[in-house]
């Protein structure tokens, strides 16, 4: 059977793609290397806590978001529950300042002007720029230089990098227009969870493929995408990752969308010609971003009753004073880096039994902090780095520590495992200027598509769902 499209990849990118093509009658085979679904976007299970590996909110949901069209078409409002998170956008503390940011431009601006009243013109000027992101001032400028020429108080420029993990791990590289387009939907939509975590929507997406007669196979890595004498995608093969069966499959089809990374297929998926050689070439020269490190928390309590009422805090260590400092510390000591605190219990998630709760600790990490280690080494790092995490946590949210039932540690090295994503990278390639200005990457191999956040400006959901859709409508406007 010659199958429309191939999916490389379960990730949303790869899973939006499937749905929509699946959805408009095209024969669809979805092709994940790992047991389940998602890529980032997926939960598991322990100890009766349901964890979300990769997701802390959703931007958007205004009326000019993009992936508004996505949800509609796909019937998602009426399937999967959207929860605003009610306490603002974040709180940020670093031992000098302790502030909440709303999640509105107007509510934000009169936050920051009554913390920072010298800095009025600068917080104006700020969200009329995320207003209208797309002004070639700051094509060639970073979140750095965006902000130094608005503000001089340090402190401000570090409340409006405290999510920068989000988008890269140093001010000084991260496009600005990256960073101001991606934080401008903060602002515009406010921020939301899934009643049930990221897993409802990817499970709701992979359904969707297979109610439309489209086909998924799990533990499946595809190791080459097969060409023609045309440099025409003909399909892929794949082998079984769950035991040491060496026997590959071969499929055929019309149209392959990678959801997989862009190195991967360059360097590992696409036969050597002329064109792949030029891409490696291209993709050699790239940098990649950065990886991070995740703890997963179940409480036996929901952490309100401690005292703690927000949703997203980020906590600054206060050796941090300038935006410059801010690349030193995440390549610094675990005991002194940044972190960002989740406390999914702020609202109904629905992933804890009644009257407990889960949380995650999120900071900026590096595969070269692991990939050289023994087994005991890991496992005895995995150890300390979780011991000093709780620690500090437990000077943010006194006594929470009493608290912990539950306790997991994912490195980068776990992130690439799942996801097979070069160094464990949670952003693709690095997003500064000159890298931005070449999104969207497109394939350079005929009815070959890219579709992950390897392949696009700013990441996140509503980057990545918008990119999936893209690609299948771009396969449904060929003539067939
Ligand atoms: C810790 C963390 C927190 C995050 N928090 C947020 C958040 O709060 N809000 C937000 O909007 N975004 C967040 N993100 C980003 C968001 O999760 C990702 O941008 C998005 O899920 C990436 O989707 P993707 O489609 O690019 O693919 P990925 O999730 O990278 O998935 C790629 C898939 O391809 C599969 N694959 C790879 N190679 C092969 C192969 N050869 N054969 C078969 N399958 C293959 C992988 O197994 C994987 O399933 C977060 C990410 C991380 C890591």
């Amino acid at each position: 059977m010659t199958y429309d499209t191939i999916i490389i990849g379960s990730g949303l990118g790869g899973l939006v793609a499937g749905a929509k093509l699946a959805k408009e009658g095209r024969s669809v085979l979805l092709v994940e290397q790992h047991s389940s679904t998602g890529g980032y976007a997926t939960c598991f299970t322990q100890n009766n806590f349901t964890i979300d590996a990769g997701f802390h909110s959703m931007d958007g949901l205004y009326i000019q978001d993009p992936k508004i069209k996505v949800f509609e078409d796909l019937d998602v409002y009426l399937n999967i529950e959207f929860l605003k998170i009610p306490t603002g956008y974040l709180r940020f503390t670093n031992e000098r300042i302790d502030f909440r940011l709303p999640d509105t431009i107007e509510k934000a601006t009169k936050a920051l002007i009554q913390q920072f009243p010298k800095e009025e013109k600068g917080i104006v000027s700020f969200f009329k720029i995320l207003k209208n992101v797309s002004s070639s001032k700051w094509k060639d400028k970073t979140a750095g230089d965006m902000l130094d020429s608005l503000f001089n108080n340090d402190d401000i420029k570090l409340i409006l990098t405290g999510t920068i993990q989000y988008y890269g791990d140093d001010p000084y590289t991260v496009s600005a227009l990256a960073f101001a387009t991606a934080l401008s939907r903060n602002f515009e939509g406010g921020n939301h969870y899934i009643r049930g975590g990221s897993m409802k929507l990817t499970d709701y997406f992979a359904n969707l493929i297979k109610e439309h007669g489209g086909k998924t196979v799990l533990n499946k890595k595809v190791t080459k995408i097969h060409l023609d004498a045309f440099e025409t995608v003909t399909g892929v093969e794949y082998v079984s990752t769950k035991n040491d069966e060496t026997i590959t499959t071969q499929v055929d089809a019309k149209n392959v969308i990678l959801n997989a990374s862009v190195p991967q297929a360059a360097f590992e998926l696409l036969p050597e010609n002329e064109t792949t050689i030029m891409l490696r070439e291209s993709v050699k020269h790239m940098k990649l971003g950065h990886s991070v490190l995740n703890i997963y928390l179940g409480f036996n309590t929901t952490l309100e009753k401690l005292g703690h009422i927000d949703y997203l805090t980020v906590v600054n260590d206060k050796s941090v004073i300038r935006l410059s400092d801010i690349f030193s510390n995440n390549n610094g000591g675990y005991s002194r880096k940044n972190f960002l605190f989740i406390d999914y219990g702020q609202i109904e998630s629905g992933m804890a039994p009644f009257g407990k709760s889960t949380g995650v600790i999120s900071t900026v990490d590096y595969i070269e902090n692991w990939d050289k280690l023994s087994k005991e080494e890991y496992a005895t790092k995995k150890k300390e780095v979780e011991t000093v995490f709780i620690e500090r946590l437990n000077k943010l949210i006194p006594d929470v520590k009493s608290h912990i039932e539950y306790v997991s540690v994912a490195t980068p090295m776990t992130m690439k495992r799942y996801t097979l994503n070069p160094k464990g990278s949670t952003i693709g390639f690095a997003r500064t200027p000159p890298q931005v200005g070449m999104y969207p990457l497109k394939s350079p191999i005929k009815n070959l598509y890219f579709s992950s956040t390897w392949s696009i400006p700013d990441g996140g959901f509503t980057s990545i769902i918008t990119a999936g859709w893209n690609s299948a409508v771009a396969i449904l406007r060929k003539r067939r």
